[in-house]
C-alpha cells in the first residue's frame, strides 16, 4: 500500500486503532478476518484442545500425557560399544513418542524428548564441560520432504535447557549429502561430515535423533575432532536395542526398520 502526504478517509475495516474511540472500526475488523481470510469461523479454544493427542498412547490433551511422561523415566539404555549415551531405548512406548517427534506435535514433543537427553547429560556430569551444543545434520533430501531437521530440533531445546549456544557446526559432504546411488556396504558405514573450521578446545555435544549403529555420530565426532574439539561428547534421543542394531549390520538400516532416521 502506498504512503503518500494525501490524506485520505481510510476504509473501516482497514483502520489500525484497537477499537478504543471506534467501536464500529473494531466491528469491522473482525467482521472481515471471520468472513474473507479464515473461513472457517467458528473454531474455538476447546475445539483446538481436542486435536492435540499424546505421541505415546494417543489420549487427548496433551503432546506427551502424564501416564507417558512416568514410563519414558523407566531405565536409560546402557551406552553400547559405540559409546553414545541415549535418553530412551528406541522400543515401545517410547519409540512411538520418538516417532510422534517426526509426525505430530513435534515442537511440544521435541521439547520433551529435550529434557530427558538433558536428564541424561546430567547424570553423566557432562553438562558442566560443554561450550555448544550441536547436531549430526540430516540429509538435505530427507530435510526438504520433512520441512525440518529433528536432530536440529531437539539440540535447540537441548541447549536452551543447558544454558549453552547452539551451533550449526556441521555439513554433510561427499557422496553422503544424497543416500540415493550408494551402495548398502556405504550406507552402513554412514554419512561424512564437515566441521566449521576454528574450533580449538571448544568442548562440543552432538544431538541425533535415533542412534542404531552410532555410524552417524561416530563420522560426525570425526570431523570435530578434525576441527580441534578435544572430545565430542554424542548423545542420542533413543538407541535401538544391541540386537536390532546387530540385525541392523546385517541386512541393511531400512530392512530393521523402515522408519529410521540413517
Ligand atoms: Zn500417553
Amino acid at each position: 500500500m502506498h504512503h503518500g502526504t494525501l490524506v485520505t478517509p481510510q476504509p473501516r475495516s482497514r483502520c489500525s486503532s484497537d477499537g478504543a474511540g471506534h467501536p464500529n472500526c473494531h466491528v469491522n475488523v473482525g467482521a472481515v478476518v471471520d468472513s474473507a481470510s479464515v473461513g472457517y469461523p467458528f473454531v474455538t479454544l476447546d475445539s483446538m484442545m481436542f486435536q492435540i493427542r499424546c505421541a505415546g498412547c494417543d489420549a487427548p490433551g496433551a503432546a506427551v500425557c502424564t501416564t507417558c511422561r512416568f514410563a519414558l523415566l523407566g531405565p536409560r539404555p546402557q551406552p553400547g560399544s559405540h559409546g553414545i549415551h541415549a535418553a530412551l531405548p528406541f522400543t515401545g512406548r517410547a519409540r512411538k513418542v520418538v516417532l510422534g517427534l517426526k509426525y505430530r506435535n513435534r515442537r511440544q514433543v521435541a521439547r520433551h524428548l529435550a529434557g530427558l537427553v538433558v536428564n541424561a547429560i546430567v547424570a553423566t556430569g557432562d553438562q558442566r564441560h560443554v561450550d555448544i551444543v550441536t547436531w549430526a545434520p540430516t540429509s538435505d533430501a530427507r530435510r526438504r520432504s520433512r520441512g525440518f531437521d529433528q536432530g536440529e530440533l531437539v539440540a535447540r531445546h537441548v541447549a536452551r535447557q543447558l544454558g549453552v549456544p547452539c551451533r550449526r557446526l556441521l555439513v554433510r559432504s561427499g557422496a553422503s549429502t544424497t543416500q540415493t546411488g550408494r551402495s548398502r556396504v556405504e550406507r552402513l558405514q554412514g554419512p561424512e561430515f564437515l566441521a566449521r573450521p576454528g574450533l580449538d578446545g571448544r568442548r562440543v555435544i552432538v544431538i541425533d535423533d535415533v542412534v542404531t549403529t552410532g555410524a552417524t555420530l561416530r563420522a560426525a565426532a570425526a570431523a570435530l575432532r578434525h576441527a580441534g574439539v578435544v572430545e565430542p561428547l554424542l548423545y542420542a534421543v533413543a538407541s535401538t536395542p544391541a540386537g536390532a542394531a546387530t540385525a541392523a549390520r546385517r541386512s541393511g538400516l531400512a530392512a530393521a526398520d523402515p522408519t529410521l532416521a540413517a
